[in-house]
């Protein structure tokens, strides 16, 4: 009698617990997945962003006038452009290029600051890939309010790192994992490695 109780006991929470972890999991897929439909199909999910960031100056222009630090949240600036931590970060080491004049459409930029741009895209990508030891790195822009822009009329590409096992633009390791990370942190974390490639910039 003693045995068969113990058999039964012994298979009765195998199946519930496999069952109660197929539904946790399914829980956090639900909460994860409508992430991505929302950034590219739902930007006004997003308004919240804009309405922090809706101060009477550009958020971006004030930084811009401000030195290299964590209160001003940017990490290197040169003659045209400058590289910025997202206060809202998709994901720990999000990034922003962009110029340091206010513009709003890409094709109002110049050839020097296009070409500043995408230098300092290139090396903030390497910077997150040796710093983060990331796997891979989403980059792109919004333009436009209706495209999802936060702040539409100062243009700016994102970069956001991304590591193995995402499957989605918001990672499900990013969630659990990377975003505890304060920008604190991050800052302190990236600041050396813009650093040095500022030196090498002035070298030049
Ligand atoms: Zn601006």
């Amino acid at each position: 009698m003693a045995k068969k109780a113990k058999v039964l006991k012994k298979g009765k929470p195998k199946t519930s617990a496999s069952f109660q972890e197929k539904t946790k999991v399914e829980k956090v897929l639900e909460e994860v997945w409508p992430l991505e439909r929302d950034f590219f199909e739902r930007p006004d999910r997003y308004r919240y962003v804009r309405k922090l960031a809706r101060p009477k100056t550009c958020v971006f222009c004030s930084a811009e006038k401000k030195r290299l630090s964590f209160d001003s949240l940017v990490l290197a600036k040169t003659q045209h452009a400058m590289v910025i931590l997202n206060k809202y970060p998709y994901n720990s080491g999000h990034l922003l290029v962009l110029p340091r004049k206010h513009i709003g459409e890409i094709w109002e930029l110049g050839e020097e600051e296009l070409m500043e741009i995408t230098k300092w895209t290139q090396s903030s990508m390497r910077i997150l890939h040796e710093v983060y030891q990331c796997k891979g790195l989403n980059m792109g822009m919004n333009h436009g309010a209706v495209a999802g822009a936060g702040i539409p009329d100062h243009i700016h590409w994102h970069i956001v790192p991304r590591w193995l096992g995402d499957t989605n633009f918001f990672p499900l390791i990013a969630q659990t994992r990377a975003l505890p990370e304060t920008l604190k942190q991050t800052y302190e974390r990236l600041r050396p490695a813009f650093k040095e490639e500022l030196k090498k910039w002035e070298s030049k």
